[in-house]
C-alpha cells in the first residue's frame, strides 16, 4: 500500500496530540516511546522540506546551515 509520507506525518501528529493530552497518565517507557516518535516526525518533516543544506565536499546534510562542515571541516559559504 502507497501512503503520501505527508497524510502519514498528519497520522503520526495526531498519535503524539493524543500521548501528550494523557502525558500524566503515560509510564515512563511510553514516554520514551513519544519523545521517538516527535524525533522521528521532525526529521521526517525537515527532510521533506527543501531547507536542507548538504556539505559539497562530504556529503553531509545539515538541516541549517553551519558555518562549517562538522564532518570533514569544509567552511560552507
Ligand atoms: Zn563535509
Amino acid at each position: 500500500m502507497l501512503v503520501k509520507s505527508g497524510l502519514l506525518a498528519d497520522v503520526t501528529k495526531t498519535a503524539i496530540k493524543y500521548k501528550i493530552d494523557g502525558i500524566d497518565k503515560l509510564t515512563e517507557e511510553d514516554f520514551d516511546a513519544l519523545i521517538i516518535m516527535m524525533k522521528r516526525l521532525r526529521r521526517t518533516l525537515l527532510e521533506e522540506s527543501k531547507n536542507l543544506y548538504k556539505c559539497s565536499r562530504c556529503g553531509n546534510v545539515y538541516y541549517s546551515k553551519p558555518k562549517f562542515c562538522s564532518n570533514c571541516g569544509l567552511e560552507l559559504a
